[in-house]
């Protein structure tokens, strides 16, 4: 096999681990990074606990302009082989409902990690390295691509794109989109994605500070009408802005996506998400049968936070020690509202605050091994596809999977499909796998037995 000189531009997760199986395959590997170190934003992932993977894993947890295509790219390199990657590389992994971090629960541990593959094969890395120019040399005789940069220059056989997006950033970025559009990719815009929303009205500074489980149904509309987008259940955090929380990051592709498009969108909060119909109809009841003669405020306290009944009062614009009347209709006002809470959203947070970015350069425009297909022998990874994972683990895989895929086939090696399957061990997959995920039209299991099964064809 030839020993292809590999340059990776980008020493983030999907670099890394490009430069790791592209060097395990042979190749003698470069990467240039920007920054003074590389790996910094795993670091900072899952609060510095790293949820590098996630074992209710399905490609379905993903978005993408090519959607099709991923269940192939994670058969390549799938969950299974992230974890015999890092275990089989002496870093243990644990299991928290699913979601998988590093035992040592520190994200620094994944890092370190890597850092001793890179250097057992070799691999150089080359930091602040700001890059010029990124030039495909056509001379026959010359080395395929040269990259110019403050740190010189650099010629190599294939080149491997891992600048990854602007998510998560101080500063914003597109040079990582320009290198691929200059070979000839379009890109699809690149938006925040699991970021908090920004809410109209004036009493966040009061509900600011409360957490709580809740329900929030994302409503979008514009000229065809109003249409649910998706629910999610778990704990939200209200904040002086708006909503935070997992369940609002997972709606928050969406609501960034609808307001590019001049569309309307707002939430619908359920406080009591635990409710059936019949027992909300039965403590409605109760509720007004005994409410008559009470303040508002002491009625609503034993079923919400404090903060909460004062914004609530004011929505329905009664003063807490207002006396509830025989069939008032400001209480059942107030019922309505606990299930039913409506939001505006204005906006959602900047890049700067989101994990993730949704659109970059089109999965349609690489091949099966993420290979260009504008420019033979480029490839591109990570978030810099217009790929997009929900909270829990699944962006990380996507860097671990694209980059190994990148990384084998630019270094003439190959990750297949059709593998013989080592099973996960037995104690980390036990633990409760919780999914608390409610999207309409989207029913599937989240049993990694019946992933497995389905992945066989
Ligand atoms: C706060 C936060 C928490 C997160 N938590 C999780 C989590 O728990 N689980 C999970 O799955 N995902 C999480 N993510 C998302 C996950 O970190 C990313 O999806 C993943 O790191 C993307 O990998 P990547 O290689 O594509 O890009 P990155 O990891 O961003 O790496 C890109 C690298 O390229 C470098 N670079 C960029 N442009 C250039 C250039 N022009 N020249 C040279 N170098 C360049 C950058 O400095 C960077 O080092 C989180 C993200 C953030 C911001």
């Amino acid at each position: 096999m030839k020993n292809y000189r590999v340059g990776i531009i980008g020493g983030g997760a999907s670099g890394i681990m490009a430069a790791v199986m592209a060097a395990s395959f042979g190749a003698i590997v470069t990467v240039l990074e920007k920054k003074e170190k590389i790996g910094k934003k795993i670091l900072v992932t899952g609060n510095g606990k790293c949820n590098l993977s996630n074992l209710s894993f399905s490609a379905r947890e993903y978005y993408s302009d090519n959607p099709e295509k991923l269940p192939d790219y994670f058969s390549k390199f799938s969950v299974e082989d992230t974890v015999h990657f890092f275990e089989g590389n002496g870093m243990l992994l644990f299991n928290r409902g699913g979601y998988l971090y590093p035992r040592s629960g520190q994200a620094i541990t994944v890092l370190h990690t890597l850092e001793q593959l890179l250097a057992s094969y070799k691999v150089r890395i080359v930091t602040e390295c700001e890059i010029f120019s990124v030039e495909q040399n056509k001379r026959k005789d010359k080395e395929k691509f040269h990259v110019q940069s403050s740190q010189g220059d650099f010629f190599f056989d294939r080149l491997i794109l891992s600048c990854g997006s602007p998510a998560g950033e101080k500063e914003f970025s597109m040079a990582g989109y320009q290198y691929a559009m200059h070979f000839g990719h379009t890109l699809l815009k690149p938006l925040p994605a699991l970021v908090q929303l920004k809410g109209q009205g004036n009493f966040f500074k009061t509900w600011a500070g409360v957490r709580c489980e809740a329900k929030i149904s994302l409503w979008k509309t514009n000229r065809q009408g109003t249409k649910l987008i998706q629910e999610e259940i778990g704990e939200i955090q209200l904040t002086d802005y708006g909503i935070s929380g997992i369940p609002v990051f997972q709606l928050s592709r969406h609501v960034s996506r609808a307001l590019e498009e001049n569309a309307k969108v707002k939430v619908i909060i359920d406080f009591l998400p635990e409710f059936s119909e019949k027992e909300w109809t039965a403590f409605v009841q109760a509720c007004q049968l005994h409410a008559e003669g009470k303040g508002f405020a002491s009625c609503l306290e034993g079923i919400l936070p404090g903060k909460l009944v004062s914004v609530f009062l004011k929505y329905v614009q009664v003063k807490p020690d207002d006396k509830i009347a025989r069939q008032d209709k400001r209480l059942v006002k107030l019922l309505e509202l606990i299930r039913a809470f409506p939001l505006a959203i204005s906006a959602t947070n900047p890049f700067q605050n989101a994990q993730v970015c949704a659109g970059g350069i089109p999965l349609s425009q690489v091949t099966q091994n993420l290979e260009s297909n504008y420019t033979k022998g480029l490839y591109l990874t990570g978030e810099m596809l217009d790929v997009d994972g929900r909270c829990g683990g699944y962006n990380l895989q996507w860097a671990w999977t694209s980059g190994a895929i990148a990384g084998a086939s630019a270094a003439g090696g190959k990750l297949f499909a059709e593998k013989e399957r080592i099973p996960i061990r037995n104690s980390l997959m036990e633990g409760n796998v919780r999914d608390t995920r409610r999207r309409p039209g989207r029913t599937e299991s989240t049993n990694p037995a019946a992933v497995k099964k389905k992945k066989k064809h």
